[in-house]
């Protein structure tokens, strides 16, 4: 078994939630992007056979040749899978629903759930000159998210503003204790961000409640509007920050980001 990573660049954070449609991977690109727009260097690891976050970097299907599959699977260098976008700083390792059967195919492998985090843990690593890593995770608590998790530093958390929001969350954190017991004892938690908010909406207002009165200082300040421009940027290829730089949506991302480079030392639980 390796050691787990300790070096603090690149800080590489997962964004989890076993739930679909949360925003894990809106919350990734456009997280991403805003990083880049503050100078860092960003490489995104699609680790969904769904590939959204592919996609929604304007990375065509024909291109993604190599993937996260290979780089977990069939021993495919990180230099092999990177592929970059249109936007400066910003690169992806792209998925593809090949993807789909790898949580499978890990469970009779040896090093199941260390394939990523040894990929990501090489010597010539810094050559990269990454300062962030976020991997956008599949929506279920399988072998891929705990590859995940066990290569990370720290867990990003979307939690949607709507009923039932919080179920769910005590299962994602006893498999974040599980892959400390197992692996990586120094997993922390980033911080959960309300997404798809509505400040106008009561139900918005009451889960925020609930989210802040149950996890204190770990959700974060900034919360991210339900905006119809965040929706409508995948289609176009691109962060909402490139595609409507003023909107609501890219806004928030840009506080978000800002919050995140300001935690510093992270929060534990
Ligand atoms: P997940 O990756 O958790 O499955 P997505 O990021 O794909 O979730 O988001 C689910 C859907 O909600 C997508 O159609 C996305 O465009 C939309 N969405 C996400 N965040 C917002 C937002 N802030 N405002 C409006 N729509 C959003
Ligand atoms: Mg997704």
């Amino acid at each position: 078994m390796s050691e787990p990573l300790l070096k603090a660049r690149p800080k590489i954070i997962s964004v989890a939630n076993q739930k679909g449609g949360v925003g894990k991977t809106t919350t990734t690109i456009n997280l991403a992007a805003a990083l880049v727009e503050l100078k860092y260097r960003v490489l995104v690891i699609d680790l969904d056979p769904q590939g959204n976050a592919s996609t929604g970097l304007g990375i065509e299907l024909e291109d993604r040749e190599y993937t996260t599959y290979e780089l977990l699977l069939e021993d495919v260098d990180l230099d092999d899978v990177i592929l970059s976008t249109d936007i400066e700083n910003l690169m992806v390792v792209p998925a593809t629903v090949d993807l789909s059967s790898a949580d499978i195919e890990l469970i009779s492998n040896e090093k199941r759930s260390f394939l990523l985090h040894d990929a990501l843990r090489q010597p010539h690593m810094d050559r990269f000159g990454f300062d962030y890593i976020l991997i956008d995770c599949p929506p279920s608590l399988n072998l891929l998210t705990v590859n995940a998790m066990i290569a990370s530093h720290s867990v990003l958390v979307p939690l949607q503003s709507e009923f039932f929001a919080l179920e769910g969350l005590s299962q994602l954190m006893l498999t974040i204790r599980e892959v400390r017991q197992t692996g990586n004892p120094k997993l922390r938690i980033e911080g959960v961000v309300m997404t798809m908010h509505d400040a106008r909406n009561n139900l918005s207002q009451q889960v925020e409640q609930d989210a802040r009165d149950n996890l204190g200082d770990l959700v974060f300040k900034t919360r991210i509007p339900r905006n119809v421009r965040v929706s409508e940027a995948p289609s176009f290829a691109m962060p909402v920050l490139t595609y409507d730089t003023a909107s609501k949506g890219a806004i928030a991302y840009r506080d978000l980001a800002k919050e995140l480079v300001g935690h510093g030392v992270n929060v534990g639980v």
